[in-house]
């Protein structure tokens, strides 16, 4: 039988009856090699984000009261999972509350945090939920094998938003992951955090553990991918924005990354392109109704072709022109894109006009600064804020009678975007 990765989130580990419940779903897939990868527990990334924004502050009174409520937060669910014998996984944790300790007195005393002390600070959130799971695994299934992330997916340095090196990745996983999967050990892993060459622990975007999960899969050529979620599969719309959303039973890669790229938060956007190179389908399934089929991502085509709805909020429109009335053409717009590419300014949607170029952004205090510094020599630029970017993939055609006088418009194949 083929190798299954899964991914828990945090909301599906997010107290001891959420990690009873994996057990409950692990139990469903017995004789079957799998491989875990678990985030960090509830909102323990966050929490872990403040530790170390409280001690670049500088208030020690704070960050103590912040350490002890993520550490006692942890020790209680431990207590909750193994009763009595509780202080075997406690004692196994001790270092990582030590080290966590080390890093904020650091902080505390450089009165800064560089994004290489962030991603050491945040790892600890996976790196103690996966030693908790693993064991609790062990305890009730037999048998678990707890594998430390950083020693097979490498990155380069660029802390907090990290690149997998993909030939060395592929070796040592093949090497040091590969042995260890059976139908009788389940292989538990940590998401989202990584380690440079040397070992530096590197992480890999917020949100990054479904990528994890879509890198072990790829160099484990796995059968497939389960990501399980709060949520019962991919909807066609936020059900907050529209509540007659429904259930997507299937997805085309290609829908997939469309959906996760113009702003669907379901799955993290670097996860497809791992998954589609070797066709390894992703199945994303309810943790809460673990019967229940969810929506399979893969090469079928659902026989339905329903509109699919997104909207990215807290955008930012901007135009450019030449300052000496020169056409908007290929040589212009390839010197605008070299400097937004140069200042790691992201587009999100563009459209060129005779005399203007029309950018998408996402809305931050620092780009119109940002853009000026580039680009106001030879260009004018004007902004518009607190724009959202909306997307029908799938589009009928009342969407685009709906959405035609808005302020950029761009239909791509079966895709849909506008900007208002
Ligand atoms: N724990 C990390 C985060 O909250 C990674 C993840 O959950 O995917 O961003
Ligand atoms: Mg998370």
């Amino acid at each position: 039988m083929g190798i299954i990765v899964m991914k828990f989130g945090g909301a599906s580990v997010k107290n001891a009856s959420s990690i009873i419940n994996v057990v409950e779903i692990l139990l469903t897939f017995k004789n079957q090699p799998l491989v875990l990868v678990v985030s960090a527990m509830g909102k323990t990334t966050n929490a872990l984000e403040k530790l170390a924004q409280l001690a670049e502050a500088g208030e020690e009174n704070a960050v103590i009261t912040q350490f002890e409520t993520i550490r006692d937060f942890h020790i209680q669910v431990v207590k909750e999972l193994f009763g009595e014998v509780s202080y075997i996984v406690e004692e196994s944790l001790i270092p990582y509350f030590d080290e966590i300790q080390r890093c904020v007195e650091g902080v505390l005393l450089l009165g800064e945090y560089p994004p290489l002390m962030y991603d050491r600070i945040v790892s600890f959130g996976e790196l103690i939920s996966t030693k908790i799971v693993a064991a609790y695994i062990e305890w009730i299934m037999g048998d678990a094998k707890w594998i430390d992330v950083r020693t097979v997916i490498k990155t380069d340095m660029q802390y907090n938003q990290a690149q997998v090196l993909w030939h060395q990745t592929e070796e040592n996983i093949d090497k040091i992951v590969m042995p260890c999967v059976s139908s009788e050990t389940i292989l538990v892993t940590q998401g989202f955090i990584a380690s440079t060459i040397s070992g530096k622990t590197t992480t890999l975007g917020r949100e990054g553990s479904d990528y994890t999960a879509a890198i072990l899969a790829y160099c484990l050529t796995a059968e497939k991918v389960i990501i399980w979620k709060d949520v019962p599969g991919v909807l066609n719309a936020d059900p907050k924005l529209r509540p007659e959303a429904e259930l997507l039973d299937k997805l085309t890669y290609e829908e997939a990354v469309e959906m996760t790229f113009y702003g669907a938060t379901v799955i993290h956007p670097k996860t497809i392109q791992p998954l589609y190179i070797k066709k390894i389908p992703l199945h994303v399934r309810s943790f809460l109704d673990f019967q229940s089929q969810g929506t399979l991502i893969s090469a079928v085509k659902s026989e339905k072709q329903i509109p699919v709805y997104i909207t990215k909020p807290n955008q930012m429109l901007v135009k450019v022109s030449a300052k000496n009335f020169s056409f908007m053409d290929e040589n212009l717009v390839q010197t605008i894109f070299r400097k937004l590419y140069h200042s790691g300014i992201k587009i999100n949607l563009c459209q060129t006009t005779t005399l203007h170029l029309i950018l998408c952004i996402d809305q931050k205090v620092e780009i119109p600064k940002a853009l000026e510094s580039e680009l106001s020599e030879d260009f004018f630029l004007e902004f518009f804020s607190d724009k959202a970017l909306n997307t029908v993939i799938h589009y009928q055609q009342e969407d685009l009678i709906k959405f035609s006088n808005h302020a950029v418009i761009q239909v791509v194949g079966h895709t849909l975007c506008t900007i208002n």
